[in-house]
């Protein structure tokens, strides 16, 4: 059965001291609180992964992940951070292919495919980004364009590899703009995404593959969306910035 995961994707706020309060709180509130299997991941900035790492070792059930990495293993590329450094910190996971990354940053399904193969060849899980702009919806070309970008970045995989990604669809309209996909929305598109693994990989692969939503998640929708077939937890964005907000939505199941 397929892994349920909420993480929680800081972005660039707080401070290092903010950050540990927030982990603290977080880690404390899981442990008490979560009996449902679910894992938790803390997708911080890159100058918090080292000390966070050591108020999440402790835990079970809470993770680590950095916001990206670079596809080159080391060398001249001043300003990015390597897969070994990720790893050295105790990060387990990265976020690849945030919309922002590929708006602001012009980051590429090819570059993506490559960051993906380092991530995995060196034991991080990529948690992958996917979704549409507005007017890709409104033209009636979500489904394409979602699927074109996991064919191009994710579908080199071997059977082995695929089931390590955890797959996140952001409509880029929903996210931190309050509006959120309707449940039939999010449960299309994820059912979609769902069948285009399978055809690929068939359905039991495809039936491991966790798939998350993201986009204007919070606590008073998140029961509903996670109710949906096809949707196995959230990345989340504003709402992971208070401890409370993100570990009741870690507890919507
Ligand atoms: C995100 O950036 O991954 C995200 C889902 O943000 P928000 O929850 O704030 O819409």
């Amino acid at each position: 059965m397929r892994k349920r995961v909420v993480a929680g994707n800081w972005k660039m706020n707080k401070t290092l001291n903010e950050g540990l309060a927030l982990a603290s709180e977080v880690v404390n509130m899981v442990n008490d609180e979560l009996t449902d299997d679910v894992s938790v991941i803390l997708c911080t900035p890159f100058v918090h992964l080292s000390q966070v790492s050591r108020i999440v070792e402790g835990s079970d059930k809470v993770f680590l992940a950095a916001q990206n990495v670079s596809e080159h293993p080391s060398g001249a590329y001043t300003g990015d951070i390597s897969v070994d450094m990720i790893k050295s910190v105790g990060a387990t996971h990265v976020i690849l292919g945030h919309s922002e990354r590929r708006e602001y940053h012009n980051e590429t399904n090819s570059q993506l495919a490559a960051r993906v193969d380092l991530a995995l060849n060196n034991g991080l899980g990529p948690i992958f980004c996917c979704g549409e702009s507005l007017e890709i919806r409104e033209e009636g070309n979500h489904v394409r364009f979602v699927t074109n970008q996991l064919e191009e970045s994710l579908f080199h995989l071997s059977e082995d590899d695929i089931t390590k990604v955890v797959i996140a669809y952001e409509p880029i309209w929903a996210i931190g703009t309050g509006v959120t996909a309707s449940t039939e929305q999010a449960q299309e598109m994820h059912k979609a995404i769902r069948e285009f693994l399978a055809n690929k990989y068939g359905a039991d692969i495809a039936n491991e593959i966790s798939i998350l939503y993201g986009g204007s998640c919070k606590p008073s929708n998140a029961p509903e969306l996670f109710a949906q077939a096809d949707v196995d937890g959230g990345l989340i964005g504003g709402a992971s910035l208070k401890s409370r907000d993100f570990v009741d939505i870690a507890k919507s199941y």
